[in-house]
């Protein structure tokens, strides 16, 4: 059953769960969770849940899908019918097309995919609880799966949404603000770079709200990139210093 939209969603400075307008919700990040991909990513912003997994490089089958020159990074979005308040039909729809090119499109500037002619590298995001900002949160996911798998990348892509509601330009939108908002703006950044991989819009910013709404992507992205950097820590240094 659809939902009223509330009366106000910000009081007195706070938002429907509280929150400032330049405030993420809690985020959680683990890499390497899944046994048989060659990377995994699992992270929780918020409500949402998410998953991704990297299988590849390997050799692209069928072979006419090769590229003779370059690797092909193949990116799946996928919602499970269950991760949504009205159950999510399975397969792929328009949306989740259109996510998955936006997904690979902000991923591919990091990669080296000409190192792997004739190669493909598939890239799994399963939505299991969604609440505004899957696509985001699943390019953070999945760039630290990019990662866990040893795929070498120029950098990490971090991604967030930015938003206006009621006049205000807030940090990471929930389903509610998203839903009634004014504007909702996913960003994914390159963070050491600093350049921009993915840049979405639906709604209205005047010049100035938008300058604002991208620094506001940019501070976002860095609180993001430390939580990326520690999950791969976290995997990663007991047996870097083990090794010592
Ligand atoms: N959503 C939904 N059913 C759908 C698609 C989306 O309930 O079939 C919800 C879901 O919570 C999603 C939110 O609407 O996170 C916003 O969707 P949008 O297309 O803006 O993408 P997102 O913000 O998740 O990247």
């Amino acid at each position: 059953m659809a939902e009223a939209k509330p009366e106000k969603l910000l009081v007195d400075g706070r938002r429907l769960d509280g929150r400032r307008p330049d405030e993420l919700r809690p985020l959680r990040i683990k890499a390497g969770i899944l046994k048989r991909a060659d990377g995994s990513a699992y992270i929780e912003l918020g409500k949402n849940k998410i998953l991704a997994a990297v299988y590849g490089p390997k050799e692209m089958h069928p072979r006419h899908l090769q590229q003779a020159d370059v690797a092909v990074l193949r990116c799946r979005y996928n919602m499970a019918p269950f991760s949504v308040e009205e159950r999510k039909r399975p397969g792929p729809d328009r949306r989740s097309m259109e996510i998955s090119k936006v997904i690979r499109e902000a991923l591919e500037p990091v990669l080296f995919l000409h190192l792997y002619p004739r190669a493909v590298i598939d890239v799994f995001i399963e939505i299991l609880q969604a609440d505004a900002g899957t696509r985001t949160a699943g390019i953070t996911a999945a760039s630290v799966a990019l990662a866990d798998a040893g795929v070498p990348m120029r950098d990490l892509v971090a991604g967030i949404s930015v938003g206006k509601v009621d006049g205000t330009v807030v940090l990471d939108l929930m389903k509610e603000e998203d839903q009634w908002g004014e504007a909702d703006m996913p960003v994914a950044v390159m963070p050491r770079r600093k350049c921009i991989t993915l840049l979405q819009m639906d709604g209205n910013f005047t010049p100035q709200e938008f300058r604002q709404a991208l620094d506001l992507a940019f501070k976002g992205v860095e609180q993001i990139y430390e939580a990326q950097k520690e999950a791969l820590k976290e995997k990663y240094l007991p047996s870097l210093e083990e090794g010592r």
